[in-house]
């Protein structure tokens, strides 16, 4: 009951379910999800992909949300490597440690990022990532799925 309570006041808060459409351009909008353009400037063209209904993880969306979240991402993701760039990120962050503010947003979605080879997220981020992704070994592989069960 207090978890309902939480969302509820949430949804009045939430920036996706409150959507401002004089700073926010919706691109597109279907019976279950919308397309709008994001605001950071570091990639021009990165898209979000919103259910209209508040949910924060993939597991909550109805069977028909799910299939139309996947198939508009699919629809978008195709319309960016034909008129934007030659490479696509799909991202979806589920953090629920971190408290709500102006770059993380409970309500679910997912990113679509225009990318290119050396383009100004790999110059800024992905270029200290080479360390972070170093490749498990044999017994690190072992290890975590037999604590984790998955
Ligand atoms: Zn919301």
């Amino acid at each position: 009951m207090k978890k309902r309570q939480n969302n509820e006041s949430n949804i009045k808060t939430c920036p996706f379910c409150t959507i401002d459409t004089k700073r926010t351009k919706i691109i597109n909008s279907k019976p279950y999800t919308i397309v709008i353009l994001s605001n950071p400037r570091l990639v021009p063209g990165h898209l979000l992909v919103i259910p209209k209904r508040h949910v924060e993880k993939l597991s909550e969306l109805i069977e028909e949300e799910k299939n139309e979240l996947c198939n508009t991402v699919i629809e978008f993701q195709e319309k960016i490597l034909l008129r934007v760039s030659s490479g696509c990120d799909v991202r979806q962050n589920y953090r629920p440690f971190l408290k709500e503010g102006r770059l993380k947003v409970d309500h679910l979605h997912i990113h679509l990022i225009p990318r290119e080879f050396k383009d100004d997220i790999f110059r800024h981020i992905q270029i200290f990532e080479n360390n972070l992704f170093k490749e498990l070994d044999e017994k690190e592989i072992k290890n975590f799925l037999f604590k984790k069960n998955l």
